[in-house]
């Protein structure tokens, strides 16, 4: 399923995220998701990249209609809030909104594919207990050890 969240949608969610930490959402928060088990589709977002203005613009030159006012479940929303401020900063500083959103991508693929290397290593040097047969880095599982360390002191 592709939706139409443009870089200010995705620099004013990543804003809000980050400013109630709320670590969970940042996790989620990439222009591909894939599948869940719960059934839903795989979702993309191809227009991310792309500011509301350059969207409106497109549409503009190539008599596009297209609906001028907020989404309807923006209403009311932080979100809305959170785009003047982006703009607000945009104005000032140009580049802003690219600078934040998609640096934020660049850096969480770097931390997935770092956290994809550290388990994959773990992995190899996973190997089963000789007494129990649960994955372990020793010989013998901490929790063996540990249960017979008990068993000596009886
Ligand atoms: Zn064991």
């Amino acid at each position: 399923m592709a939706t139409g969240h443009n870089l200010d949608d995705e620099a004013a969610r990543l804003l809000g995220n980050v400013l109630h930490w709320q670590t969970d959402y940042l996790d989620k928060q990439t222009p591909s998701l894939p599948a869940s088990l719960g059934g839903f589709a795989k979702k993309v977002k191809p227009l991310y990249r792309l500011t509301e203005r350059e969207i409106a613009a497109y549409a503009v030159i190539h008599h596009i209609d297209y609906i001028v006012e907020e989404c309807p479940m923006a209403k009311g929303s932080k979100l809305l809030a959170y785009k003047h401020a982006l703009n607000r900063l945009e104005a000032d500083s140009p580049g802003t909104k690219q600078t934040f959103y998609l640096n934020f991508l660049d850096r969480q693929a770097k931390q997935q594919e770092t956290a994809g290397k550290i388990a994959e290593q773990d992995r190899q040097r996973l190997h089963p207990c000789t007494t129990c047969g649960q994955p372990t880095s020793a010989n013998v599982c901490s929790y063996c050890q540990m249960m017979a360390k008990a068993k000596a002191h009886v």
